[in-house]
């Protein structure tokens, strides 16, 4: 399986997402093993964030196995594949959660073109312009700047057939800033001893699923 998950990862992938799906969850270390296999297939194939997925998976069912080191050194403090610099980090986060968010009004939660997908990208953008330097400014952990993200809401254009049938785009609420802060240097609930914005409230990329 290791072998197959170096050199042929292709082919160790439904092995073993079988595995994994097989694994009685009160099997931790041997889910955890096989969650860590999966990651590096994952990996291989160039599937970054659901390799990331699968170790964050990995790390909270047993938080002293290798997927945990594996993990952290891969992810930034939103449980995403870390970035270059933290204002890319900050960014990329916010535009996951919106994007997520629109995806999930469209069927099938995918976008149909390259220019629905570039319109939404511009809108999200626009809105961080707008929002993303006063949100950062005011916080500085990421569980506070992520509710904040979270809390921003986006009325993006319609698609109506072929073509926008609305191209208004806006920021419907922006009680974001007036945000309570609730002390974050507690840990995860799961007992994982990470942030909860780094473990279970992590940010998932656009297309995770
Ligand atoms: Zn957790």
């Amino acid at each position: 399986m290791r072998a197959l998950a170096r050199h042929d990862p292709a082919s160790a992938l439904p092995l073993l997402r079988t595995a994994v799906d097989a694994t009685h969850p009160e099997r931790r270390g041997d889910l955890a093993r096989r969650l860590y296999w999966l990651a590096i297939a994952l990996k291989r194939l160039g599937k970054d964030g659901l390799a990331l997925k699968a170790l964050a998976s990995a790390q909270r069912v047993a938080p002293r196995s290798p997927a945990r080191l594996l993990f952290c050194r891969a992810s930034n403090e939103y449980g995403m594949p870390r970035s270059s610099c933290q204002e890319h980090d900050d960014y990329r986060a916010f535009f996951s959660v919106h994007a997520r968010r629109y995806l999930t009004t469209v069927p099938g939660g995918r976008f149909t073109d390259q220019a629905e997908m570039e319109t939404v990208m511009t809108v999200i953008a626009d809105a961080w312009t707008r929002v993303g330097p006063g949100i950062v400014a005011r916080y500085s952990e990421c569980e506070d700047k992520l509710k904040a993200f979270r809390r921003v809401r986006i009325q993006f254009p319609v698609l109506g057939g072929e073509t926008w049938v609305s191209d208004r785009s806006k920021i419907l609420a922006g009680d974001f800033s007036a945000a309570s802060l609730i002390p974050t240097n507690g840990r995860c609930p799961c007992g994982s001893g990470l942030p909860a914005s780094r473990c279970c409230n992590r940010v998932p990329l656009p297309y995770e699923l």
